[in-house]
């Protein structure tokens, strides 16, 4: 049985169902994770640090667009 590292709920996964670089995502708490290895399975969650970015630039635009 596979855990959710954020919430350990029960994914419900079998190694044979999922390849690794698959994602996953946790249906309780929503995080998506990435298949690291198969046996025994491992997740890791996806890093979303690309999207930070893009807010930051969404902010800076919009003090721009102050006057
Ligand atoms: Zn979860």
């Amino acid at each position: 049985m596979v855990s959710c590292p954020e919430c350990e709920n029960n994914l419900d996964i079998e190694e044979d169902e999922v390849d690794e670089g698959e994602i996953v995502s946790c249906p309780e708490c929503g995080t998506d994770f990435e298949v690291i290895t198969v046996s025994p399975i491992e997740l890791k969650p996806v890093e979303e640090e690309e999207y930070d970015e893009e807010e930051q630039e969404e902010e800076e635009t919009e003090d721009g667009d102050f006057s």
